[in-house]
């Protein structure tokens, strides 16, 4: 039971198995929220084709990947409503809606759409053409997404505050068209988002594979640690090594110890002193990360094996999801003067 009747509304794009950034930047905040809040987690299909529209049948298969990282690690199907977008057709129609009275200047001015334009293709007028009507518009469907639950609260890092600002624009210029109060302006709910660097040293992502994957085996999990870059200056393991220095290890164990100052300083003081190697210290980082992701990996092979529990979770979340959206939708057709011609 929610100690808040407050709605918190959040969602991942199913392109791949998650890693270790997904954990501690998202769902280990999840997992708090539910308890809290009225909880809305939605696996974001749709999202997904804005980009991978030659992949479709792909995306399907991570829906699944996403389910399970999310279930293994603690999201609650009974706490929390969990759906897929795309089973909720009428955010497909508020997105619709929305889209009439969203200024074309508003998409395009969107800072994410350069960044996105970048990941897509490093040659830029080749990225160009894959900016699709659907990409340029996911901002009114992320609108949509929020605004179909009436989300009051999303988990934002700090930087990330202006994702916010398009959805509460449209949630502003919907009420003041109709002269209604009717959606709630969303509000940010900041979280902290550990920044867990990739093991090559860049950013941590699906794509580049440099991530550790919840769902990574044990071994897999220590051939990836081992691979880490430490501190670059250190060529010995007589030398000194310096955890300021030390590009991937050290911030990585200040995340899984970060309740346990006392082994911080250890390792600290081993590194620098030194009595630890970077071989030793890094295989015994790989145990910590082991130890951590066990009891979530353990469960997530649990439920890979009872497909029909994990359909059934899915399929509860979804209807659940669709009440709520179609009550949504026939308040808004009421707002908007448009008649319902499905109405029974
Ligand atoms: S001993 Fe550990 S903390 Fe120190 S530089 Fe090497 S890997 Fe990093």
């Amino acid at each position: 039971m929610a100690s808040s009747d407050k709605r918190i509304m959040s969602g991942m794009r199913p392109t791949g198995r998650l890693h270790l950034g997904h954990y501690f930047g998202a769902l280990s905040n999840w997992v708090r929220f539910q308890s809290q809040y009225d909880s809305y987690f939605s696996i974001v299909d749709w999202h997904a084709l804005t980009t991978k529209f030659q992949n479709t049948r792909e995306v399907q298969g991570h829906i699944w990947e996403i389910a399970l990282d999310w279930l293994c690690v603690g999201i609650d199907p009974d706490a929390a409503t969990v759906y897929v977008q795309s089973a909720v057709p009428e955010i497909a129609e508020l997105h619709l809606l929305m889209s009439m009275l969203t200024p074309h200047n508003w998409v395009e001015r969107e800072p994410t759409l350069k960044d996105m334009v970048k990941m897509l293709d490093s040659d830029e007028s080749a990225a160009k053409e894959k900016i699709t009507y659907g990409l340029l518009g996911y901002p009114v469907l992320m609108t949509a997404d929020i605004l179909t639950f009436k989300g009051q609260l999303i988990p934002v890092g700090k930087d990330q505050e202006s994702h916010l600002e398009f959805a509460r624009d449209v949630c502003r210029r919907f009420n003041k068209l109709y002269d209604v109060d009717y959606f709630p302006e969303p509000k940010p709910e900041f979280t902290e988002t550990p920044l867990l660097k990739g093991i090559d040293g860049q950013k941590m992502g699906k794509s580049f594979n440099n991530d550790i994957k919840i769902a990574d085996t044990e071994s897999d999990t220590e051939k990836k640690v081992k691979q880490m870059i430490t501190d670059r200056t250190r060529l010995a393991k007589s030398d000194p090594g310096h955890t300021d220095l030390c590009e991937i290890p050290w911030p990585m164990y200040k995340v899984f110890a970060k309740d346990r100052p006392d082994y911080l300083a250890q390792v600290k003081n081993e590194c620098e002193t030194p009595l630890i190697g970077c071989v030793d210290c890094k295989k015994r980082l790989a145990g910590e990360v082991n130890d951590f992701f066990r009891p979530f990996r353990e469960k997530r092979e649990l439920l890979a094996a009872d497909p029909d529990r994990v359909r059934k979770i899915i399929e509860h979340g979804n209807s659940k999801a669709r009440k709520v959206a179609k009550q949504t939708l026939s308040e808004v057709r009421d707002i908007m003067g448009m008649v319902d011609w499905n109405k029974d």
